[in-house]
């Protein structure tokens, strides 16, 4: 088959928001090896301007957004065509338009919400990159996409497995998943061993290549703790039924026990391209430019349970995926606070899940929130993990 095989289907236009980013700048790459189905319509940047600039040439979309306000971009520098958007409307604009089929949601932290939430309002499907989004509003964002027939496609690696498996199954059908993380840089370590971390040892991670924010929560496991969630409304699952096994190589992305005891999972080198490009091809599978298993370099593969006490956030996650409510709003706040506190120097390695355990327990629990009192949940979060920083006085200068 060549890379343009499934030019007889229509073509996926889609938007990426967030195309600077790790995600976005593989997205477009996937974008590149199948021209014959995908198109890109739009692209948006948050400060790399450059790069942004650079994409908008490579790709010629029509539309280029930039969301952060206080920088600037000459609209006369994009290519002729192509016009400049700005901020939540720029976005809003862009993943409403009707020429555009699938918006790939691959902004970092709360900010890919609003996009999501227009994208989905509009109809259209959400390759979810961003899985703050769910973690934060996972109830009314699946319920709204259920309203409008809105579609989202996993595009995390876990979630891209687990709805690889369950292909031609019923979901009822399922009796647990276990989503596999590799352990971090940190696999093995003792909370002694964590007091002196620093920023740079925790941007080293094993396996994968990604923005710093989600490699810190690699780091302390809370990206498990955020994918539990994200796993408990993509697929509509209880925490009970999410489990989490530590597997160092990444090549098994997550596992499906079925009710029957069949197990079934999806494996290839930890490489973001293959999920992506299987939530903009789906149902098909094209050649494309994903790195193959090299079956002759491969020996065994290592699993081991998760060390809960030297990485509390795990069970975090999993309190929040049970509580529901406004808990992941909460904790997803006070973890984008503290982890950019760690990367700025000003937080310890260890004080990340203490100062989301403390926003936690601090919170006004409420079982039903509408999006505006998750909003002003997310306001308050920030301003608790922030004061709760401030206070304690484990406060040190790492480099
Ligand atoms: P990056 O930090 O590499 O990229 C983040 C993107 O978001 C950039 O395009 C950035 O723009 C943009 N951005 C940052 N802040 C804002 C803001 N306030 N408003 C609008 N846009 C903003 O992150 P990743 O690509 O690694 O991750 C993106 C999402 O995908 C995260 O939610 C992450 O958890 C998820 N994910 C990532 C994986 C990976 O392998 N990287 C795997 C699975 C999930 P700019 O760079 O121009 O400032
Ligand atoms: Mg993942």
């Amino acid at each position: 088959m060549d890379a343009n095989a499934g030019n007889d289907r229509p073509r996926n236009r889609i938007v990426v928001l967030g195309s600077t980013g790790s995600i976005g700048t593989s997205t477009l790459d996937v974008a590149a090896h199948l021209p014959g189905r995908i198109e890109v319509v739009g692209i948006s940047g948050h400060s790399r301007i450059d790069l942004l600039l650079e994409q908008a040439h490579e790709v010629r979309p029509r539309f280029v957004c930039l969301t952060d306000p206080t920088v600037s971009l000459d609209p006369s520098l994009l290519p002729t065509g192509c016009e400049l958007l700005r901020g939540a409307d720029g976005i809003a604009r862009m993943v409403t338009d009707p020429g555009v089929d699938t918006v790939v949601s691959a902004i970092v932290g709360a900010a890919g919400l609003e996009g999501t939430w227009a994208a989905l309002e509009a109809g259209k499907t959400v390759a979810v990159a961003n899985k703050e989004t769910l973690v934060l509003a996972g109830q009314l964002v699946t319920e709204l996409a259920a309203r409008t027939g809105g579609r989202l496609l996993p595009v995390d690696s876990e979630h891209s497995a687990i709805f690889q498996a369950i292909q031609g199954a019923s979901i009822r059908e399922v009796e647990r998943v276990v989503l596999t993380g590799s352990g971090g840089p940190f696999r093995g370590k003792t909370i002694a061993d964590l007091e002196k971390v620093t920023v740079e040892q925790a941007l080293k991670h094993p396996t994968w290549s990604m923005g710093r924010k989600i490699t810190i929560d690699s780091a302390t496991l809370m990206n498990k703790a955020l994918e539990v969630i994200e796993a408990r409304w993509l697929f509509g699952l209880p925490a009970e039924r999410i489990d989490v096994i530590i597997h160092p190589q990444s090549i098994i992305h997550s596992f499906v026990e079925f009710r029957d005891g069949a197990v079934l999972a999806q494996l290839s080198p930890p490489d973001m391209r293959l999920p992506i490009q299987y939530a903009l091809t789906y149902p098909e599978r094209l050649p494309g430019p994903a790195r193959k298993l090299a079956w002759r370099d491969l020996s065994a593969w290592h699993f081991e349970q998760p060390d809960h006490e030297t990485f509390p956030s795990l069970q975090l996650g999993y309190e929040v995926a049970r509580r529901g409510g406004t808990c992941g709003a909460v904790l997803n706040a006070a973890n984008e606070v503290a982890v950019s506190r760690f990367l700025a120097g000003e937080l310890s390695f260890l004080d990340i899940p203490r100062a989301c355990r403390a926003a936690l327990d601090q919170h006004d629990y409420d079982p039903r929130p509408t999006l505006a009192e998750l909003a002003a949940c997310d306001r308050w979060a920030r301003q608790e993990a922030s004061r709760w920083i401030n206070r304690t006085h484990r406060t040190v200068r790492i480099s």
